[in-house]
């Protein structure tokens, strides 16, 4: 057994394990189907082509979206840039862009970039302590107009759930398009592309249990956009290159997947976050829960120890426990989380925060000998104090 095998897995927000039924799917498309989707004078790539229409109906189920929506490519964050960067480039005039500031930085950087360029305006929302948007001052906003808005579907790191119907029907009132990037929220909460007013929208497989390097953009009929990357006009021409079909093979066995099974898993993760959570605020008295108790993904726990660094924390429990002090395209920075700091959250908060992703694999014996460690790390601690 690797050392990797004994740490008990709980950051379920950065990513995923491959679901064993995704991976042999990915696998087969690997070995033995491997055609190219787009060559089609034989049988190898018809099967290719097979798999890769019943991926998108599988994706196009889960989110209620028309097949002829979804644009494949190697994630959310290429898929958030190309709708950012594609529909800003498409118009005649400087955009103007509305943001949140708890957005995932592939949605933050791409914006800072147009905006220092000088093709882009950023307009940014309010959000609460609870990471939530004012939905008052999105309307404000709204009403002045602008060439698109950027709000998650629910955030990478507290879990807040976003009113995306809401969200979306004020987008339509001011006919502003209207980019939701559900990376974390696909496969776990209900979404409905088509009937929640949502113009683009960011999915990403290794966050629901198939591979890393592949997702997918789903693009609403009518709204053009240029192409970030160039070649043989694959998918409708909107992001070219041969497709990945192993990967699109188990993101649609993945979505399918969680379709049948998403209500139950989601339950049962729920329960074993409340478990956690209660274990800790037992053995902690002066735990700090961060994030929208009423509307946070079922696997999120997003706590803070106030006074305790994070990374004294982690430093103790990291040959037993993987949780994390933040989003993990930021942890190899010490930076204090731009979401936090957006939520407006005290520096003895924010410095001690930690993130815990419970998924569909976690156990209850996990969660208990993870609620040990945490607890007997911050004792060791205190006695350090
Ligand atoms: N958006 C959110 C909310 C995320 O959590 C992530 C992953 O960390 C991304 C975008 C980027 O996704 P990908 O790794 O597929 O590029």
């Amino acid at each position: 057994m690797t050392t990797q095998e004994k740490i008990i897995y709980l950051d379920y927000h950065s990513t995923t394990p491959v679901d064993s039924r995704v991976a042999e799917k990915v696998m087969y498309y690997m070995t033995t189907a491997f055609g190219n989707a787009n060559s089609v004078d034989h049988g190898y790539g018809n099967q290719a082509a097979q798999v890769v229409k019943q991926a998108r109906q599988h994706i196009a189920e889960l989110i209620n979206a028309s097949i002829k929506e979804i644009i494949f490519t190697s994630g959310a964050t290429e898929s958030i840039n190309l709708a950012i960067q594609g529909h800003i480039s498409q118009l005649n005039t400087p955009a103007t862009i509305i943001v949140s500031p708890v957005e995932h930085k592939a949605v933050l950087d791409t914006c800072k970039v147009l905006a220092k360029k000088g093709l882009a305006e950023i307009i940014w929302l309010n959000v609460n302590q609870q990471a939530q948007i004012d939905l008052e001052h999105l309307e404000k906003v709204c009403s002045r107009g602008a060439s698109l808005l950027c709000v998650m579907a629910a955030n990478n790191e507290v879990g807040t759930i976003y009113p995306v119907e809401k969200i979306g029907a004020i987008a339509q009132k001011y006919n502003i398009p209207f980019l939701c990037d559900a990376s974390q929220a696909v496969g776990k909460i209900p979404l409905n592309f088509q009937g929640w007013g949502i113009t683009y929208l960011a999915i990403s497989g290794h966050k629901l249990y198939a591979s890393k390097g592949v997702g997918a953009l789903v693009v609403k009929k009518g709204y053009p956009l240029e192409p970030l990357i160039y070649g043989g006009g694959h998918e409708q021409g909107l992001r070219s290159g041969t497709l990945n079909v192993p990967g699109i093979a188990g993101l649609g066995e993945a979505c399918r997947l969680r379709q049948l099974e998403m209500s139950a898993d989601e339950n049962a993760i729920a329960l074993l976050r409340d478990q956690l959570q209660s274990l800790l605020q037992t053995e902690i008295p002066n735990l700090v829960i961060n994030g929208d108790l009423n509307n946070r993904l079922s696997g999120n726990l997003h706590i803070s120890i106030p006074d305790i660094p994070n990374s004294a924390i982690i430093a103790k429990v990291r040959h037993q426990l993987a949780i994390s002090t933040g989003a993990a395209c930021s942890s190899g920075i010490v930076a204090p989380s731009h979401a936090l700091q957006a939520m407006n959250l005290a520096d003895n908060i924010i410095e001690g925060a930690l993130r815990i992703g419970i998924g569909k694999f976690t156990t209850k014996g996990e969660i208990e000998k993870a609620s040990s460690a945490i607890v007997s790390a911050i004792n060791e601690i205190h006695q350090l104090l």
